[in-house]
């Protein structure tokens, strides 16, 4: 699947962002966990530090990146399904008794419960009957 897919909903395309905040965020651990023990007189410090506690630390962000995805992916599949796609694609706002097509009250994001509905399945969040 092409995240960057126009036709997928907002909420989806957003979530790699998670992952190109991670990133440079681990390479600033990693270089702050190298600098450290040089900092502190013992370069090359081996032991719990070197082998478990330092990579641990650098890759921290991603690991926290993944489990927001997932929790953030698992929230999106209930929502949807809980207002059966009629919820807002960008901030997951439901919009039942709303008409068919309008601005979304929580985000002002355009919405047409059609199209939406579609992105919704193309996403696999939605069953294919729909409602
Ligand atoms: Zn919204």
């Amino acid at each position: 699947m092409n995240l960057n897919d126009p036709g997928l909903p907002k909420v989806i395309r957003r979530l790699p962002w998670a992952f190109a905040l991670a990133v440079p965020v681990s390479l600033a651990i990693g270089a702050g966990a190298v600098w450290i023990p040089v900092a502190l007189g013992r370069p090359g410090a081996g032991g719990m530090w070197g082998s478990v506690l330092m990579p641990l630390a650098i890759f921290a962000p991603v690991f926290v990146a993944i489990v927001f995805v997932r929790m953030r992916l698992v929230r999106i599949r209930r929502q949807v399904a809980a207002t059966g796609g009629r919820c807002c694609t960008a901030c997951l706002h439901e919009l039942a008794g709303l008409g068919e097509a309008g601005r979304c009250p929580e985000c002002g994001d355009g919405f047409e419960v059609q199209r939406d509905q579609a992105s919704w399945r193309k996403a696999g969040l939605l069953g294919k009957q729909g409602l």
